[in-house]
């Protein structure tokens, strides 16, 4: 059976590269017929956060993706908070240090300050020096008694080399003596290190396969160590490639928003976000873009993953979410958009059944302009508020001047007032004739009146939009764009 692992430690929020490990995690895991866990690893206490722990949670259940295993849910190899287990990781250590796998290390910090800087000073490889592998037992209760609390380190070979198998990369193979030297296992504090643990419960867990970035790589050959140190067979291994972002540099803030509380709040859908970014190094064949979370659930496969980094591109990211907005069921957008037209202030809170019919009744019209769900409040706004004051760099298009646009929105007055006379198909051929017979383009009419009427370029389709607030309103907002 497949079981693999999501282990984030709560140290910030969940980004774009974070939950794409854990999609390709769980996809995984559903298309085997497998386990996805989540385990927290949260043995680095100077950086934990509630804050961050709180953000998981609330990341996957708008996801909409659930773990099998979990701190939450329970299950057969918990607990899944690594700060829960610290007893076990003890027990485990103390076998390391009796069949001489891993030994005590007395240096304060201090001295291990002192090595750097000699290292540095003399341009020597920097490390651990391995003075504790070789200290006597005398020299040890000294240190003791004068309250020293030991690390616990394992012993890495000089020589020899390490290789683990990489199903997206290959073997990937290290000199030992280029592998860390002596990494600690144990900190002073009694908390274990990232490597301890993580092999640990990896094991513990029976985690079959073992998905996470490439950054996690130059730990690849510890961990086989602390394997087999242990007599233990390591999972199988697969190295995500790098989520960069256009410009060929590893996703960051410079690139834009990258948490996914950020997308969350910014009017994304889980939809769209599952979408795309599980498009970003993986493939299905190149052409198919199009995947709910159920299709990847069945079809994701790891041969399909990419070696070479994938790029991040928001604006396909938009895309996607435009798509998936637009095919919403009409009680899902309600359901999505009236909190947020309600806390914009664009209708009452709540809502009244009048504004919820109006909101209805131009649902036809609206879908198709959506790209974020925060674009309703700009888009509709309209229906319910009039226009306080006009933006004139906006009603006036460029290369036209003020006389101008108030010519031509004075010749759609009559036209306005014909306006139910006529379907709004016609009513829009109507209006086009009128941009031949003033000699203009048809932008500058139509734009200028969109702005009228509307008080902004993001409306809905025009002369719906005039349709839905009736001639006689949109003739005031003309004749007070006049003014
Ligand atoms: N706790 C590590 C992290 O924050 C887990 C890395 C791994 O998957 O081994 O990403």
């Amino acid at each position: 059976e497949v079981r693999v692992r999501y282990a984030p430690s709560p140290t910030g929020l969940q980004h774009i590269g974070s939950v794409r490990t854990a999609l390709f995690n769980y996809f995984f895991a559903k298309a085997n017929g497998g386990k996805f866990i989540l385990r927290v690893e949260d043995t680095d206490r100077t950086r934990y956060s509630d804050e961050a722990l709180e953000d998981l949670y609330n990341t996957f259940k708008w996801l909409g993706v659930e773990f099998d295993e979990s701190p939450e849910k329970g299950g057969e190899y918990g607990p899944y908070v690594q700060s829960e287990r610290t007893e076990l990781y003890r027990e485990y250590a103390q076998k390391l240090v009796e069949s001489g796998k891993a030994y005590y290390c007395y240096c304060t910090e201090e001295r291990l300050n002192e090595l750097r800087e000699y290292q540095q000073a003399n341009k020597l490889d920097p490390g651990y020096d391995r003075k504790c592998q070789h200290i006597s037992d005398e020299e040890k209760q000294r240190l003791i008694d004068q309250g020293v609390k030991p690390v616990l380190r394992l012993k890495i070979p000089t020589e020899g080399k390490t290789s683990f198998d990489d199903i997206v990369l290959g073997k990937i193979t290290r000199k030992n003596k280029d592998v860390m030297v002596d990494p600690i296992l144990m900190k002073g504090d009694g908390f274990p290190t990232y490597h301890l643990a993580n092999v640990i419960d990896d094991h513990l867990m029976k985690i079959t396969h073992i998905l996470r970035a490439q950054e996690w790589i130059p730990t690849g050959p510890v961990h086989v160590m602390l394997y087999e140190a242990f007599g233990w067979e390591p999972p199988k291994y697969a190295h995500l490639p790098n989520v960069n972002g256009k410009d060929g540099k590893k996703l960051s803030k410079r690139h834009g928003s990258t948490s996914i509380k950020q997308f969350i709040d910014g009017g994304y859908i889980p939809e769209g976000l599952i979408n795309y970014v599980t498009l970003v190094g993986w493939s299905y064949d190149d052409k198919r873009e199009f995947f709910t979370k159920e299709e990847f659930e069945q079809l994701f496969t790891l041969d399909k993953i990419s070696k070479s980094p994938g790029i991040f591109d928001y604006k396909k990211l938009d895309w996607f979410n435009g798509q998936y907005l637009r095919k919403l069921e009409d009680s899902k957008l309600e359901e999505l958009l009236i909190p947020i037209l309600e806390s914009s202030g664009v209708v009452s809170n709540p809502i009244t059944q009048q504004e919820r019919d109006i909101f209805i009744g131009a649902m036809p019209i609206f879908r198709e302009r959506l790209v974020l769900t925060t674009d309703i409040v700009e888009c509709i706004n309209f229906l319910y508020n009039d226009i306080e004051e006009y933006d004139l760099d906006i009603l006036i298009p460029k290369k036209m001047e003020k006389e101008d646009v108030a010519k031509v929105l004075e010749t759609t007055i009559p036209l306005l007032e014909d306006f139910d006379n006529h379907s709004v198909d016609e009513n829009e051929e109507i209006f086009k004739e009128l941009t031949t017979t003033l000699d203009i383009k048809v932008g500058q009419l139509f734009m200028p009146l969109r702005v009228a009427v509307t008080g902004t370029k993001a409306s809905p389709p025009l002369f719906s939009s005039i349709k839905l607030i009736g001639k006689d309103k949109a003739i005031e907002r003309v004749k007070k764009a006049l003014e």
